[in-house]
């Protein structure tokens, strides 16, 4: 596995590479999650490319930027196990020089959600995930469903930019108990640890009621809503909606719906999502 740090080196060991190439975009601290991306891209294409770059432009000024996991070399050890051959792990400075003034903005499934409750937040993905598309030259980009929202705004992006790029989206990798597997579950203290899965309990439960019949969105967001309040550990719910998995917008009672949904435990937030189609 061949480690670079400059868009020029990857460049010319991506020009080396057999294609396709698979590229797998991560900010470290890498988990199942990540792994089930990078196995995916390793099974499909020739070649895959990794990258591990903690983007500060995706972190508000109170997020949790200062104290993010930064396992550099574990995570390489990850990778290389897995086959990848090239990680590209910029820094700051080479992703962004001191005059960069170009922000790709993506309207429609950012509006609302993780756009109301992280300010600046998808602008700040929008544009490293264009930037490293561009700079990789890769023929397919591997995302997890666990970011639903970020998932529909890279595939808008990616159409409305005419990247030459494929975008997967893959299922979300979870604990034995349900919890999404996140690089920020580590934050939670045990009894937190032990009620964060009520989260996905109730978003499965509302599920199995949606595929019995029950396709009210306020019907099923009340039953999460009711279902996350009787575990006292689930703080503040910052949102529950059922919404089109490509637009972002309410269901129109048509097409591919997720009912997603974001709350804090501890100081932790946790977003979670299931399937209704
Ligand atoms: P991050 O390092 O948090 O930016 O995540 C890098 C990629 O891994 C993103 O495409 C995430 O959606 C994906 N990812 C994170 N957690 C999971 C998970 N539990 N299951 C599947 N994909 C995930």
């Amino acid at each position: 596995m061949l480690q670079v740090s400059t868009v020029a080196e990857l460049r010319a060991a991506v020009a080396g590479l057999a294609r396709p190439v698979g590229l797998v975009p991560t900010m470290g601290a890498l988990h199942a999650g990540h792994m089930s991306l990078v196995r995916q891209a390793r099974e499909d294409n020739a070649s895959v490319v990794a990258t591990i770059f903690v983007n500060p432009t995706q972190f508000a000024p109170t997020d949790d930027l200062a104290r993010y996991p930064r396992p550099l070399v574990e995570d390489l050890a990850l990778f290389a196990a897995e086959q990848v051959d090239v990680v590209f792990t910029p820094d700051v400075g080479e992703m962004y020089g001191a005059d960069f003034a170009t922000t790709v903005r993506v309207d429609g499934p950012t509006r609302g959600f993780e756009g109301d409750e992280r300010p600046g937040h998808f602008d700040g993905v929008a544009t490293v995930v264009t930037k490293l598309l561009l700079q990789s030259q890769a023929d397919v980009a591997y995302f997890g469903r666990k970011d639903a929202q970020q998932a529909a705004v890279i595939r808008r992006l990616v159409r409305d930019l005419d990247i030459p790029a494929r975008v997967e989206i893959l299922p979300t990798i979870r604990e034995y108990d349900g919890l999404a597997v996140s690089s920020r579950n580590v934050y939670l203290a045990p009894e937190e640890r032990a009620a964060a899965p009520a989260l996905f309990l109730a978003l499965s439960a509302m599920r199995d009621r949606f595929h019995s019949g029950v396709q009210d969105a306020t019907e099923l967001t009340a039953g999460v809503r009711v279902l996350l309040a009787r575990q006292p550990l689930v703080g503040a719910i910052e949102y529950v909606a059922l919404v089109d998995a490509d637009t972002f917008a309410a269901w129109s009672g048509r097409g591919a719906c997720l009912l997603i949904a974001a709350v804090r435990v501890g100081s932790v937030r946790l977003i979670d999502n299931v399937v209704l189609d």
